[in-house]
This record gives C-alpha cells, sequence and structure tokens, in this order.
C-alpha cells in the first residue's frame, strides 16, 4: 500500500539540491518516502560494489540481494573473501591500476556504485602511509575517472568517523571541524573531498557515509568479520574467549573518560549495510554531494565492550593494558540526526549485547563456514 503511494509520486522529479557535505537543506517527510521506492520496490537493479568481498561490502551485497537487485563485485582480494562474494559476478582488479580498471570496465553501466575498497587499519595506515594514500586516494580517483568515461553517475562511499580526529563536542555532527589524527582518517577525507569535487563538475552526485564503528554480524551468522591479522576490539576480545586469537590488550587506561579507555559509538554492520541503500534511494531524486554520519548516538568504553563480550560468553576474558594506540581519540560518538532525517534511515540493533551477541555466534560458527568454504 505505502509502495503504490510512493509510486504515484512519479520516478524522475527532483525534489531537493545538497550542494555540499555540511550545508543540507533538511527535506519534508513526504519527500524522504518519496525516495524509498527507487531501491526498494524490487525493480532489479545492477549495482557496482567495489569492496564487496569485504566485511561491509558482503553485507552490503547481501542487503541489496535481499531487495530483489544484482550487483558486481569488484575487489582485489588482497584482504577480502571469495565465499563472501555469494555468487556475484566479480571483477579482479586493482583500484591502483588505472589501465587494468578500464580496461575491466569499459562500455559498463551501472545503476549505482557503493565504493567500499580501501585500506582501514589505523595503526597500519601510521606505519605505511604512501601504501595508504595510493590504495585510497589513487584508487578512488581511478574510480571516478572510469566512473565518469562510463558515464556512471551516483556513488555511495563508505567513509569514516576517522575524518574528525580529535572531538571538539560531545558528538560528533557532519559540520565538526575535520583534523585526522591518522593517516587513514586523512585518506578518507581526501577520498571525500575528491567524490564531492566530481560532484561540483560533472553530473555525479554522492553520499558520503561516515561510519563510527562497524560491528557485529549477519543474524543467520552466514557473513561477519573476519580479518587476518584481527585489530579490532570485539572480534579480537571473542577470540581471545574461544582460544582462537591472541590475548586481549586494551591499549590506554590513562584516557580522559570515566573508567579511562576509550569510548567509541558501536554500530552494526547490518544497519551500516541498510543505510547503504537508502542512501542509493537518496541519490535516485537528489543531486550534489552530501555526509551523514553513521552511528547509535551511545558510547561504550573499551571496558564495558568487554563486559559485553564476557556476558555473550558466559566467561571472564583475561585481558592486560597496555601502552595508548597512536591515532586513537578518548571518545568518538556520532550525531547521526542527518542520517535518520534526510536518508530516512534507522539503525535496529541498538544494544552493545545485541551486537556483540550476533558477533559472537560469527565467532563460534567459524569452523563450520572455514569447512564449508574448503
Ligand atoms: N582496542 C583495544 N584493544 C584491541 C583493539 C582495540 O583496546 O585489541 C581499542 C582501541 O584502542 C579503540 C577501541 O578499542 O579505543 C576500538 O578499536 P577498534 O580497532 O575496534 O576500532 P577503531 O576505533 O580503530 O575503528
Amino acid at each position: 500500500m505505502a509502495t503504490q503511494i510512493f509510486m504515484a509520486l512519479g520516478m524522475n522529479q527532483t525534489l531537493g539540491m545538497a550542494s555540499t557535505g555540511e550545508g543540507l537543506q533538511v527535506l519534508s517527510p513526504r519527500h524522504l518516502r518519496y525516495h524509498e521506492t527507487w531501491i526498494s520496490g524490487g525493480n532489479g537493479m545492477h549495482f557496482l560494489v567495489t569492496g564487496g568481498a569485504g566485511y561491509i561490502g558482503s553485507h552490503t551485497v547481501r542487503a541489496l540481494l535481499q531487495q530483489g537487485h544484482s550487483t558486481t563485485v569488484l575487489d582485489d582480494f588482497s584482504t577480502g573473501h571469495r565465499w563472501a562474494t555469494q555468487g556475484q559476478a566479480v571483477i579482479e582488479v586493482d583500484l591502483k591500476d588505472l589501465g587494468a580498471l578500464r580496461t575491466a570496465l569499459a562500455g559498463t553501466t551501472f545503476d549505482g556504485v557503493f565504493h567500499f575498497a580501501a585500506k582501514s587499519l589505523v595503526a597500519e595506515s601510521n606505519r605505511e602511509p604512501q601504501l595508504y594514500y595510493q590504495n585510497n586516494v589513487d584508487g578512488t580517483a581511478h574510480l571516478l575517472t572510469v566512473a565518469l568515461e562510463n558515464g556512471w553517475n551516483r556513488c555511495v562511499l563508505s567513509s569514516t568517523a576517522a575524518v574528525y580526529g580529535n572531538p571538539i563536542t560531545d558528538t560528533l555532527g557532519e559540520a565538526h571541524p575535520k583534523n585526522p589524527i591518522s593517516v587513514y582518517g586523512q585518506t578518507k577525507l581526501a577520498m571525500e573531498h575528491l567524490l564531492e569535487r566530481t560532484c561540483a563538475d560533472h553530473p555525479f552526485s554522492a553520499v558520503c557515509l561516515r561510519y563510527f564503528n562497524a560491528a557485529g554480524a549477519a543474524s543467520d551468522a552466514s557473513l561477519g568479520e573476519a580479518h587476518d591479522p584481527e585489530t579490532h576490539l570485539i572480534p579480537t576480545a571473542l577470540k581471545a574467549a574461544a582460544g582462537t586469537g591472541k590475548p586481549l590488550t586494551i591499549f590506554g587506561d590513562d584516557y580522559p573518560t570515566a573508567d579511562g579507555t576509550c569510548i567509541r559509538d558501536y554500530i552494526h554492520v547490518e544497519d551500516l549495510a541498510n543505510a547503504h541503500l537508502h542512501a542509493m534511494n537518496y541519490l535516485a531524486d537528489h543531486q550534489g554531494f552530501i555526509a551523514c554520519n553513521l552511528g547509535n548516538g551511545v558510547g561504550f568504553s573499551v571496558k564495558a565492550v568487554l563486559a559485553a563480550c564476557e556476558q555473550a560468553v558466559g566467561a571472564t576474558i583475561d585481558y592486560s593494558i597496555g601502552a595508548r594506540r597512536k591515532g586513537d581519540p578518548a571518545t568518538l560518538v556520532a550525531d547521526a540526526t542527518r542520517a535518520k532525517d534526510v536518508l530516512d534511515w534507522q539503525p535496529t540493533h541498538t544494544t552493545i549485547e545485541a551486537i556483540v551477541a550476533s558477533a559472537w555466534v560469527w565467532e563460534r560458527t567459524w569452523e563450520i563456514h572455514e569447512d564449508r568454504r574448503g
């Protein structure tokens, strides 16, 4: 019933223009409902998903498939997994290689591009800045070159709260100053700038999604986090509990927070994936460039996350206190009001216990999945 109402509004009406990432016009609820039809109407669209073999990319592929769409996954498999591509068409190419990218994508058309492919580890980025600039910034420049050559005109970019640096407010809105303190954050900000400039100069539109801390696994445990090496807090703690990983070290307990450990805003990977579909919907009837934060808006300290992990596991998890990790702000908590208002998105996994519980099911079934994958 609702869909019929949305369809009656028409498919090519332009309802609003957002020219920058910061000065966004907030649209009325009627307009927000309108753009739900485009991608949620089950009309079998085809999307390019760079980094679709990775953690958040593969969950987004899955969300698109659940809506009746299909994808082409572009990945260099440096960190992604073939099992995560879910039977979709795969292009194996390195975004750093413009010639190979041009050849692989010549003459292709897509209803939109989801751009996840990037290096994403803070500590690694500070050790290997050249690798991060080449992979993330050059790779995005190459992708956009090929996009313009082929006449593609919509992109949803995977970005990060790391673009903000040390917060000067309790929660971070999109207008917060951007002073990244890691090379990773710098490269993501450069990717955003490049995309914004492309939108200003060409008939091209983009939504840039700044994730806070992606966590959890698919509700049926068919997809989840599988990094090698694993560096993120929740899988590291759960692997330590399961005896399948290294012991847990808490990176610093002398931060200016209640228990001295860093506070982060953990957001379930399925909620992140869903936000990408909402963002692509938004681009059906909006031009220009906007950036939106994605988080639950609630922060948890490392020790609070550890307590949630212990609850999921049903046992205590040993840890030691180590030095601070370079590039870690004390607190990062999202103000995700814009994503809710403008993209009509709502997170559904809103407790840290639910997020950690899904990750624990994934960790426990990992060996079974590995066998299945051969
Ligand atoms: N962390 C930690 N020990 C670990 C991994 C992470 O104490 O083994 C801390 C890290 O310093 C940060 C928080 O947990 O404060 C989340 O880190 P993670 O690497 O999961 O995500 P990030 O915030 O880097 O995106």
